[in-house]
């Protein structure tokens, strides 16, 4: 970032919030930069339960419009902006004996929920009764009558960072690891001077507006804006996962808490199943937000009173995490009633905009709502309607249509059919990075070590982390395995026995010494120890904290 550049807008908050806005923003021409205090996507937004809904249960609490617009824009990621990134998921709700009112209730509100996707895509809605539900889900126990209905799922993570590289190919600046260190408003500009972690550098520069896109972090980086704000109320949520017994079938199914009889999901994500979400008020530190062992014992008591033929124990649980969101004070007393409906703020005399809650599968509209406030502020005119058509519909970097993605899928196949496990590796590679994925690829025949699948189910390799640690601006090797990849939550024991290796690839780029790699892998461990300490006490940090064998 050119220091005492002027732009037109500067976004603070590198989540899915921060990071649509950019992409709408750059989309749209203005100039722009977005500055992230941590890690990109290293908020609540890779902490979700990964979920692209329209939010059945809100229905029942007569929230119409959010449920409609979250189903747009559910469709418009399935087949426009993310195809690559986001998969349709059937959601199996079982009812009880007593409650077969409740079931034809849910049976209704299911016309309006599944409509779109039958009409559109042809997936249907509707009941399913006691034998088939038996026959379909062997490990659950016996339920009369369930409904189904389709949602999405997508990788969190990487829809931040696929949003954040569109805005970037579009012009947008971005900056991880940045922090604001002066904010003054003065003759309708904003004077900023920001501090990057990775040089200790400063920048300084002009922007004619601002968006506040911290999430959970709003107040505080409203306080260091020099503008008051209004009082949030933050509602943790947490998850844990366990192996994913092959009996178990592809679809999510809702099950009731032991505690208090809320909702719970049980998702399969690769050979995992996620379990949550619980749902408490959050009070303490918002970096160090993790499960407790209350949570978890909810999450598992109700997971074997619903699948008693898993026949899973607690050491079982091969994962654990836990997010917040941030809830505008709604005056109703359920943590289950409150509405995920976003909140903008504008603040007109100093050209701000804050922007508040919502959802992940949301995050487009938010943006494109947000920058129109920019616009106004910046007296320009909106875009003409063809052009905002073209913008909610611009797919996502690396952009390849489903032919493209297949022309190039058979093209890598041919090119580099000697390679083993290629029909996965080329797959994974071309899904996730588009044209790019030939780079890696011939990496890996020049170099076969650097190809081998480091988890059972998604072939991630070295020399993808190695292109990740050049291409995706990580500092830490947490970035890499948390965000970049899903490696912490997919491999067992967080891929112990091969972070050194990876270590070491990655440092290369990123200018590690031992010393500085023996630290990253004691950051990851002691990571991976805190969220698993509500599940397994007496875990300790995996074997990964082989230091001597680091450093030595
Ligand atoms: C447990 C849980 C499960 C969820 N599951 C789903 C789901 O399945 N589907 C769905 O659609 N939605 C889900 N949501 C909602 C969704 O996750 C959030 O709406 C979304 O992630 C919020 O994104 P955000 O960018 O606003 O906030 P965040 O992702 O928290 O991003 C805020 C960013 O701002 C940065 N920041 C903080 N202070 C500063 C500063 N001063 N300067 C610069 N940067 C700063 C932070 O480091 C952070 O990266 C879930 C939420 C929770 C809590």
């Amino acid at each position: 970032m050119a220091s005492d550049q002027e732009i037109d807008l500067l976004v603070f908050g590198g989540g899915i919030t921060g990071a649509g806005i950019a992409r709408d923003a750059a989309l749209r021409g203005l100039s722009i930069a977005l500055v992230e205090s941590h890690d990109f996507a290293s908020g609540t937004s890779h902490l979700t339960s990964k979920v692209v809904h329209g939010g059945l249960r809100y229905l029942e609490h007569g929230h119409i419009k959010p449920v409609v617009d979250a189903l747009i824009e559910r469709y418009r990621l399935l087949e426009h902006l993310a195809p690559n990134l986001i998969r349709p998921l059937q959601f199996v709700l079982p009812f009880e004996n007593n409650e077969f009112v409740k079931w034809l209730y849910t049976l209704t509100g299911l016309h309006l929920y599944g409509f779109p996707e039958w009409y559109r895509c042809g997936r249907a809605s509707g009941p399913r009764l006691g034998v088939r539900l038996t026959r379909d889900y062997p490990l659950m126990r016996p339920y009369p009558f369930a409904v189904t209905f389709w949602d999405a799922q997508t990788n969190d993570a990487r829809l931040v960072l696929s949003t954040l590289r569109t805005a970037e190919a579009s012009g947008a600046m971005l900056q991880n690891y940045t922090s604001i260190r002066e904010a003054v408003y003065d003759n309708h500009r904003w004077h900023l001077t920001v501090c990057s972690e990775r040089d200790g550098q400063t920048h300084k520069f002009r922007a004619r507006a601002v968006v506040n896109a911290t999430g959970p972090w709003c107040p505080q980086t409203a306080a260091l804006l020099g503008v008051k704000y209004v009082s949030l109320t933050w509602l943790k949520g947490s998850h844990m996962m366990l192996p994913r017994p092959a009996r178990f079938g592809e679809d999510a199914i809702v099950m009731r808490s032991v505690r208090d009889n809320r909702p719970l999901w049980v998702i399969p994500w690769h050979h995992r199943l996620i379990v949550g979400t619980t749902e408490s008020n959050h009070t303490g530190d918002l970096r160090d937000v993790r499960p407790t062992a209350d949570e978890v014992d909810d999450l598992f008591e109700s997971f074997r009173r619903a699948f008693p033929k898993a026949g899973f124990s607690r050491g079982d649980i091969c994962g654990a995490y836990a997010g917040v969101r941030p809830i505008v004070p709604q005056g109703v007393e359920s943590a289950n009633q409150l509405s995920r409906e976003h909140r903008i703020d504008v603040d007109a005399d100093r050209r701000l905009v804050t922007v508040m809650g919502g959802k992940l599968t949301t995050f487009r509209m938010m943006a494109e709502q947000s920058v129109d406030e920019v616009e106004r502020l910046l007296h320009r005119s909106p875009p003409i309607r063809a052009v905002r058509r073209r913008l909610r519909e611009q797919r996502l970097w690396p952009g390849l249509s489903r032919d493209e993605g297949r022309q190039l899928r058979a093209n890598l196949a041919r090119i580099y059919d000697a390679l083993p496990h290629r029909d996965r590796l080329v797959k994974h590679l071309v899904l996730s990075y588009g044209w790019e994925a030939s780079g890696i690829l011939e990496e890996i025949a020049r170099q076969p070590s650097l190809g081998v699948p480091l988890t059972q189910t998604v072939p991630y390799t070295v020399a993808e982390l190695g292109y990740l640690a050049r291409t995706e601006k990580p500092l830490r090797l947490l970035d890499l395995v948390k965000r970049r990849t899903s490696l912490y939550f997919l491999a067992d024991d967080c891929c112990a026995c091969m972070l050194p290796r990876i270590a070491e690839h990655v440092g290369r780029s990123l200018g590690w010494d031992r010393e500085r790699r023996a630290r990253e892998l004691e950051h990851v461990a002691a990571e991976f120890a805190a969220d698993l300490a509500c599940c397994r006490p007496s875990t300790a940090a995996p074997a990964l904290l082989d230091r001597q064998s680091v450093v030595a």
